[in-house]
């Protein structure tokens, strides 16, 4: 058997249409929906997402509003900004790009972001929203990862769903959602014992880790699905070529971008055994960006009292 590719880039690219043509529609009613997007030092990783965030808020139609500050900012000064921007009616989403820097505490300043723009779903309202099973934002990369299996048809109810990972962010937000689709939830972490013993249980793992191709086909059960969240840039040839030996393509990308985006799963690997699985890049990744513009639509609708979003 070899693994069916599921396509993030395909799907996130109709996602985008329908929300352009949603925002149209909005647009006929004299509204525009706008994000916000804070960052705050230097990170290029963050500083590229935020870009691409931007640039495909614009090309739907929205507007986009950039914050970039020196990662000397006080707290104070952000929590000072988040509170203009919860006043701000030009505003529906905000977005506060973690990490922060040291010194920042996040929580003080996610706890601030008016529920009602949370489209990141990281406010503590919405996480609890999540587990009562209310509507309300979610985490945009595990909304992501469903909105993937359910388009691909992939029937989660009564599976085994692994999740290796227990960030805010990521791993706990996915195990909230998988429970929802009436899966049965297993989480792991770093202190997990026999991890590959757990993980061969899975009917669907999902990788969450940021630890470039540890998930190898000891962790796999033949005819898995697998769903790899890992975004891990690898700039070093000698880390590409011990973890990635012979692989032309990728040593051809290091060569001319000077880093490559890898997953958590060892892809080669694995494939050969899973039943489904996401590529890295081309996998999760574009359906983060597009479900937090779609929250942000429908943020927007909920504010001018009309329901529904793509
Ligand atoms: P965190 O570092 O916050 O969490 C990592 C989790 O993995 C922790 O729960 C940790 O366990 C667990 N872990 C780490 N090492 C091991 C190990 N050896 N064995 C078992 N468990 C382990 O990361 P995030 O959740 O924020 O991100 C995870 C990955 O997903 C990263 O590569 C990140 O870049 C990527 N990502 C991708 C996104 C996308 O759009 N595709 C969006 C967000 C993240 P413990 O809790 O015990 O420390």
């Amino acid at each position: 058997m070899s693994a069916t590719i599921i396509d993030g880039k395909a799907y996130a690219a109709g996602l985008r249409s329908r929300i352009a043509g949603a925002v149209r529609a909005l647009a006929g009613q004299g509204v525009t929906p706008g994000l916000a997007v804070v960052i705050v030092g230097e990170d290029p990783a963050s500083q590229l997402y935020v870009k691409n965030k931007a640039r495909q808020t614009v090309e739907i139609g929205m507007r986009s509003f950039e914050h970039t500050l020196p990662a000397s900012t006080g707290e104070a000064e952000l929590l000072d900004l988040v509170a203009r921007l919860n006043a701000d009616p030009a505003v529906d989403g905000i977005l506060v790009q973690l990490p922060l820097p040291k010194g920042i505490r996040a929580e003080r300043i996610l706890d601030l972001v008016e529920p009602a723009k949370d489209v990141d779903g990281f406010h503590p309202v919405s996480v609890g929203r999540l587990w009562l099973d209310e509507p309300g934002f979610l985490s945009a990369t595990p909304a992501g990862i469903i909105e993937l299996l359910r388009r691909y048809e992939i029937g989660l109810a009564g599976m085994h769903a692994v999740v290796l990972g227990r960030s805010a962010i990521v791993g706990k937000p996915m195990a909230g959602l998988l429970l929802r689709e009436n899966c049965t939830v297993t989480v792991c972490h770093s202190r997990t014992a026999d991890l590959p013993a757990v993980t061969r249980e899975a009917d669907i793992l999902v990788a969450a880790i940021g630890r470039p191709g540890m998930i190898g086909p000891e962790h796999v059960r033949e005819g898995a699905v697998v769903v790899d969240v890992g975004m891990n840039r690898l700039a070093d040839a000698a880390e590409v070529e011990r973890l990635y030996p012979g692989d032309e393509d990728r040593r051809r990308h290091l060569a001319s971008k000077g880093y490559i985006l890898v997953g958590d799963v060892d892809f080669t690997r694995v494939a050969p055994k899973a039943s489904w699985i996401t590529p890295v890049p081309g996998g999760v990744g574009p359906l983060t960006v597009a479900m937090v513009i779609a929250g942000t639509l429908k943020a927007s609708r909920r504010r001018q009292g009309l329901g529904g979003a793509p």
